[in-house]
């Protein structure tokens, strides 16, 4: 990494909104850094979730559909290409209060930044969320899951369960039919979230079954998943299905740790935009999933990393002229 000089442009994150404002910032000759964390089953996720997924059959130009992970080893190269410095490292500090803005890799309390910018792309992401249900930490990764695609293939001949009912449980739910027996679904409601595409292919699957109006309360195992003890709505009754494996698909949370105090956040915990990518603080914009809590596709977070560039861009343009 270049050190010394500040930076036009650092972007955090390198999901569909990261690469995209590195291509962007990249072409337009800003020689933007790229951090995008460390990787790690519970943190990071170097790439975004794409690299968590598989078949992506509506992101456009791709006939036949691409998949998550080739989609985003493509952008990466793709920014590579035109000068974007990528680094498998977080980013432990921010501080947006000065200018340039300040970054701390590795130490946080360090004296002195790590590198400075005059411009940030906020493309953090969003992660998956838990279900908060006792032995749930305890048993990730020893049954407890949230990504078929990386631990599916454990599973074969087993007895599987996914939580949820969105678009990501259905499409877990789906990829483990490959290996599991049988995959039941386990929903809150009676109506599913997703998508009537995805429904469709669920329900003329017949590998998967559907627990309706019903949530997980515990997750049973001594040192592997034996079941989980699901509680009906409708009844009260608690009941007991025995499974090896548990997905958890129930939706994602933005990451704005870093961000806390510095940036304003929603009640849901977005991180809040105007005008285009612009936060709260001049020289600071955030596109994709950490502030997409309505449409949160990956051509979305694409288009809106775009939108940072353009938005860092102009901003780079006006300091120069003042
Ligand atoms: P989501 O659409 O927010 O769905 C989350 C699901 O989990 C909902 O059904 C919700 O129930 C349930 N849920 C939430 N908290 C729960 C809890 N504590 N206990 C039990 N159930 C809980 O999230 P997502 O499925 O991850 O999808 C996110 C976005 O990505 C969506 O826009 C989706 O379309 C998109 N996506 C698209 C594809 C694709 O096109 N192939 C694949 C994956 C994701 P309620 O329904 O009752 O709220």
């Amino acid at each position: 990494m270049e050190s010394g000089a500040t930076r036009d442009v650092v972007i955090l994150g390198s999901g569909p909104a990261g690469l995209t404002a590195a291509i962007y910032t990249a072409r337009g000759e800003l020689r933007p850094l790229v951090l995008e964390g460390e990787p790690s089953s519970t943190s990071d996720q170097p790439g975004g979730q794409l690299m968590l997924t598989t078949e992506v059959e509506n992101f456009p130009g791709f006939t036949h559909g691409v998949l998550g992970p080739e989609l985003m080893v493509s952008m990466r190269a793709q920014a590579e290409r035109f000068g974007a410095e990528i680094l498998t490292e977080r980013a432990a500090k921010v501080d947006l209060s000065v200018s340039p803005i300040a970054l701390w890799i590795g130490d946080p309390q360090a004296p002195e930044p790590t590198l400075t910018t005059k411009a940030l792309i906020v493309a953090t992401g969003a992660r998956s969320l838990m279900l908060g249900v006792p032995n749930e930490a305890r048993l990730l990764g020893y049954g407890v899951s949230t990504c078929a695609t990386c631990d599916g293939f454990f599973f074969r001949g087993k007895q599987i369960v996914v939580v949820g009912g969105g678009d990501s449980a259905l499409e877990e739910a789906l990829f483990l039919t490959k290996f599991g027996d049988m995959v039941t679904v386990i929903h809150r409601r009676k109506e599913l979230r997703a998508s009537k595409i995805m429904q469709d292919r669920a329900f003329t699957n017949d590998k998967i079954t559907f627990r309706w109006d019903s949530v997980v309360v515990d997750i049973k195992g001594a040192e592997r998943v034996s079941g989980v003890c699901v509680r009906d709505l409708n009844t009260g009754e608690e009941s007991d299905i025995a499974a090896d494996g548990v997905f958890v698909a129930i939706g994602h949370a933005p990451t704005t740790e870093l961000f806390a105090g510095q940036l304003e956040i929603d009640e849901a915990g977005y991180l809040v935009t105007h005008e285009g990518t612009k936060t709260n603080v001049s020289g600071v914009f955030a596109c994709g999933d950490v502030q997409d809590h309505v449409y949160r596709q990956a051509v979305t977070a694409a288009g809106s990393g775009c939108m940072a560039a353009i938005d860092a861009e102009r901003h780079l343009s006006s300091l120069a002229e003042n």
